[in-house]
């Protein structure tokens, strides 16, 4: 029996796919490439290139395949893109899991494993943040994702589908090998962008608001490795192939780095200067993003490998110096 990755082709979906594999997994990847590259899938998974939102295509790999649970990534993500175009993230990502929970019920798949995000919590009232506390999001990028948790709690109820979802802080770094690693077109997070200035590929670092409620004045956000990442979404199936109950999981390291402290720790990891400025605040951007990670720990039994920013950016530049144009397979 296999796991489908929906979103497979994306940055953490093609980590996740990686994982899975060296976990001795069969995996099948569904993905549209519409932000995800058919170079970041592994050949040794089956790649189906469509629209989870197209159910003929869902009920065609439901159909062909031997599908025990799903790993779903397949969403946008930009944060200011989702202040601008708010429907097109409700169209594609709530939408998206409308037809997934469908085809999932009549397939009588009943697990799913789902990338949700500290974006569902909006301004935190307490730091760090606990899975408990209020989800109410500042922006349609976490409200399509919130929308998205209460769906699955639902088709829990009414078809016994069971999900985790695992709530993300900043995810960064790459394979440690180098092999597949962060490449969005264009790209707007904070860690690839350092790196391309390092590459000398952008002239500087524009640092979206020094006035915010925070120790140096700049977000402070809590980075995570992809592949402990990867790691929790391993942990997760098994928790629920154990036939625990749906549950919600914070990912983050608890230790917050601002900006600033990014930008910092990348000139030391790459002995570049990488040259910044301050610029205006990016609408929908909440002051500080802490998690408390101790349930994922305690329940799951997760354990990051990576607990220090140095060392995630420091994988992150392997694959930015080794892939200079990414996967270089846009036209
Ligand atoms: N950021 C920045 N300059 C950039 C890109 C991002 O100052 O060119 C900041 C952004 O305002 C936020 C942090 O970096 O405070 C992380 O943003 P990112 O887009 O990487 O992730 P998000 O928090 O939106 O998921």
């Amino acid at each position: 029996m296999a796991i489908l990755v929906a979103g497979g082709a994306g940055y953490i979906g093609s980590h996740m796919v990686k994982d899975l594999l060296a976990n001795g997994e069969e995996v099948v990847v569904a993905d549209n490439l519409s932000t995800g590259h058919r170079k970041a899938v592994d050949p040794r998974a089956k790649f189906y290139i469509g629209d989870i939102r197209d159910r003929a295509f869902l009920d065609q790999i439901f159909i062909n395949e031997d599908i025990k649970a799903v790993v779903h990534f397949a969403a946008f993500s930009i944060v200011p893109e989702s202040m601008s175009e708010p429907l097109k993230y409700f169209d594609n990502n709530t939408g998206g899991m409308i037809t997934l929970l469908e085809a999932m019920r009549d397939f009588k798949v009943k697990y799913i494993v789902f990338s949700s995000t500290a974006a569902t919590y909006g301004v935190p009232e307490h730091m760090p943040i606990k899975e408990t506390d209020p989800q109410k999001p500042i922006n349609p990028y976490g409200l399509s994702k919130l929308m998205m948790e209460h769906m699955m709690a639902w088709a829990d109820s009414a078809y016994g589908v069971k999900f985790v979802a695992l709530r993300y802080f900043n995810v960064a770094g790459a394979a440690p090998d180098g092999s597949i690693g962060e490449d969005h077109g264009p790209e707007t997070h904070l860690v690839p962008i350092i790196m391309q200035v390092a590459q000398g590929k952008r002239a500087e670092l524009s640092i979206f608001g020094d006035d915010y409620n925070t120790p140096d004045g700049t977000n402070v956000r809590d980075y995570v490795h992809v592949m402990d990442l990867a790691d929790a979404h391993l942990l997760a199936l098994k928790y629920l192939f154990a036939g625990n109950e749906s549950n919600a999981f914070n990912l983050g390291s608890s230790t917050g780095f601002s900006n600033k402290q990014m930008l910092e720790a990348a000139r030391e990891v790459t002995g570049k200067p990488i040259p910044a400025k301050m610029a205006p605040r990016r609408p929908g951007d909440p002051d500080s993003l802490v998690a408390a990670s101790d349930k994922a720990r305690n329940v799951l039994g997760w354990k990051p490998k990576y607990d220090d920013v140095h060392d995630i950016i420091a994988t992150a530049w392997k694959w930015h110096e080794s892939h200079p144009q990414g996967y270089n397979d846009r036209n």
